[in-house]
């Protein structure tokens, strides 16, 4: 009997939020619930646009010396082939994700720099406008001049582009400047809940036309009335799946590892999680370990094994074979 799909496929969890206080590893050790749950590369937040600029490259030294410290069970991993090797190895990958321009402070040249450090995607802006852009729960003016050089500079250092928590507006310019493969990293259907953090139709099948992929998260008032079920998450994977094709969606659950530090956030960033969009204290997340259920609900529904293994991680690997340098 072969083993189950999920520990014989690359299986890329593209979003996950350890606390953001520099020097602050207290919550680290729990990257081996990704590996207990068969995940082999997983890309943690290293800040987002509510936070100072200066916050992101502290962020960096805090996770790259942690895991310098740890190489025998994790792997910085900043290419195709470092994941490979780290899998091989039975290790568990990392890279590192910016939740918005505002941690560039201005600076065109900070792209190349974070990316030199192991950032690997970078979303526009968070749920607020900012330099770059339109934030998706605010009054969206359009890819700004310097939005659009940061655009053209990702591409050229070899960023991913991400559209999550940006404007709809924005999103198009992104998408009609882009060069390569645009993803949205952590968005769940509008179709299936209508929240301005998901996203429509339209926009969904723009960003597969580009090649790129939807990343389904885990938070539970996107997926709908707090609902974390199993259940509840496949059905919004099931609906990316059929709206845009298997080859174009894939997993970002969005775990939240440090509850107090999220509640902090939402006490004291209220016009970024406005009550009356449904940010309260009592959010709920699909975990970690969950993944392997999603695997089985998944083959039950009657996706094949390369349809699943596209969608567990193929699906990201190809992007970041067509855009990292
Ligand atoms: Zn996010």
């Amino acid at each position: 009997m072969n083993a189950p799909l999920v520990e014989r496929t690359l299986v890329w969890d593209n979003h996950g939020c350890m606390p953001l206080y520099p020097g602050d590893t207290r919550f680290l050790p729990e990257l081996a619930r990704y590996r207990d749950a068969s995940v082999d590369v997983v890309s943690l937040n290293v800040g987002f646009d509510a936070h100072p600029p200066e916050l992101t490259p502290r962020m960096l030294d805090t996770f790259r010396a942690w895991l310098d410290e740890h190489t025998s069970d994790y792997a910085l991993a900043t290419s195709v082939e470092a994941i490979e090797r780290a899998r091989a190895a039975g290790k568990l990958a990392v890279c590192f994700d910016v939740e918005g321009g505002t941690a560039l402070d201005g600076r065109l040249d900070n792209v190349q720099h974070f990316y030199d450090l192991g950032v690997r995607w970078m979303l526009i802006a968070y749920n607020r406008n900012n330099a770059l852009g339109g934030g998706c729960q605010d009054d969206d003016g359009g890819l700004t001049d310097f939005g659009r050089s940061v655009v053209g500079e990702m591409a050229r250092v070899g960023m991913v582009t991400c559209c999550s928590h940006t404007g709809e507006r924005t999103t198009y310019d992104v998408l009609e400047a882009a060069e390569n493969p645009i993803i949205l990293s952590h968005s769940n259907p509008r179709g299936l809940v209508d929240h301005p953090r998901n996203v429509g139709d339209d926009v969904m099948r723009a960003v597969a036309a580009t090649g790129g992929v939807v990343g389904i998260n885990g938070i539970g008032i996107f997926l709908g009335e707090n609902d974390v079920s199993t259940e509840t998450f496949v059905r919004h994977v099931d609906y990316a799946a059929q709206l845009i094709g298997a080859e174009h969606v894939g997993l970002s659950l969005d775990y939240v590892f440090d509850l107090e530090e999220l509640e902090a956030y939402l006490d004291e960033q209220g016009s970024t999680f406005p009550e009356e969009l449904g940010y309260r204290r009592e959010f709920r997340f699909v975990e970690p370990e969950r993944l392997p259920a999603i695997c089985e609900a998944l083959t039950a529904m009657g996706y094949s094994d390369s349809d699943l293994a596209a969608i567990l991680g193929g699906n990201w690997l190809r992007v970041a074979r067509e855009v990292w340098n």
